[in-house]
Protein backbone atom coordinates (compact mmCIF):
# COMPACT_ATOMS: atom_id res chain seq x y z
CA UNK A 1 0.00 0.00 0.00
CA UNK A 2 1.54 3.83 -0.66
CA UNK A 3 -0.87 5.78 1.12
CA UNK A 4 1.75 8.43 2.37
CA UNK A 5 0.29 10.98 0.41
CA UNK A 6 -0.81 13.50 2.71
CA UNK A 7 -4.90 14.00 1.76
CA UNK A 8 -5.32 17.30 -0.48
CA UNK A 9 -7.45 20.08 0.87
CA UNK A 10 -8.50 23.35 0.19
CA UNK A 11 -6.39 25.88 2.27
CA UNK A 12 -9.51 26.96 3.82
CA UNK A 13 -9.59 23.60 5.20
CA UNK A 14 -6.11 22.62 6.02
CA UNK A 15 -6.18 26.28 8.35
CA UNK A 16 -8.65 25.00 10.08
CA UNK A 17 -7.61 21.57 10.62
CA UNK A 18 -4.07 23.01 11.54
CA UNK A 19 -5.98 25.17 14.36
CA UNK A 20 -8.61 22.33 15.34
CA UNK A 21 -5.33 19.90 15.58
CA UNK A 22 -3.50 22.71 17.65
CA UNK A 23 -6.08 23.05 19.62
CA UNK A 24 -6.15 19.84 20.70
CA UNK A 25 -2.94 19.28 21.26
CA UNK A 26 -3.26 22.56 24.10
CA UNK A 27 -6.11 20.70 26.07
CA UNK A 28 -4.15 17.71 26.37
CA UNK A 29 -1.12 19.60 27.97
CA UNK A 30 -1.03 17.97 31.41
CA UNK A 31 -1.90 20.04 34.35
CA UNK A 32 0.41 22.45 35.99
CA UNK A 33 -0.28 20.64 39.38
CA UNK A 34 -1.69 17.16 39.49
CA UNK A 35 -1.69 15.44 42.72
CA UNK A 36 -1.62 11.98 41.66
CA UNK A 37 1.80 12.91 39.82
CA UNK A 38 3.26 14.82 43.12
CA UNK A 39 2.01 11.52 44.70
CA UNK A 40 4.21 9.35 42.56
CA UNK A 41 6.44 11.94 41.94
CA UNK A 42 6.67 11.20 38.11
CA UNK A 43 3.57 11.26 35.66
CA UNK A 44 0.40 9.72 36.44
CA UNK A 45 -1.08 7.41 34.26
CA UNK A 46 -3.73 9.77 33.78
CA UNK A 47 -1.36 12.56 32.59
CA UNK A 48 0.92 10.32 30.70
CA UNK A 49 -2.38 9.42 28.35
CA UNK A 50 -2.66 12.56 27.72
CA UNK A 51 0.53 13.51 26.71
CA UNK A 52 0.69 10.18 24.19
CA UNK A 53 -2.81 11.95 22.20
CA UNK A 54 -1.01 14.78 22.49
CA UNK A 55 1.79 13.27 20.64
CA UNK A 56 -0.03 11.71 18.75
CA UNK A 57 -2.19 15.19 17.20
CA UNK A 58 1.42 16.06 16.81
CA UNK A 59 2.62 13.54 14.52
CA UNK A 60 -0.90 13.55 12.76
CA UNK A 61 -0.25 17.49 11.82
CA UNK A 62 3.56 16.37 10.56
CA UNK A 63 1.98 13.59 8.47
CA UNK A 64 -0.38 16.33 6.85
CA UNK A 65 2.73 18.51 6.46
CA UNK A 66 1.51 21.09 8.85
CA UNK A 67 4.22 20.94 11.04
CA UNK A 68 4.46 22.13 15.01
CA UNK A 69 1.83 23.84 15.96
CA UNK A 70 3.33 28.06 16.32
CA UNK A 71 4.57 28.75 20.15
CA UNK A 72 1.94 30.68 21.80
CA UNK A 73 -0.76 28.16 20.56
CA UNK A 74 -0.70 26.49 23.83
CA UNK A 75 -2.15 30.10 25.97
CA UNK A 76 -5.52 28.72 25.53
CA UNK A 77 -5.03 26.19 28.06
CA UNK A 78 -4.02 28.58 31.01
CA UNK A 79 -7.78 29.20 31.85
CA UNK A 80 -8.16 25.73 32.47
CA UNK A 81 -8.74 24.71 35.93
ZN1 LIG B 1 -0.89 13.63 36.81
Amino acid sequence: MTSTAAPALPDAQRHILAQALADAISYQDPPLECADCDTLAALCPQCTARLTQARAYLALRRQLGMGPPPSGAGSAASSRA
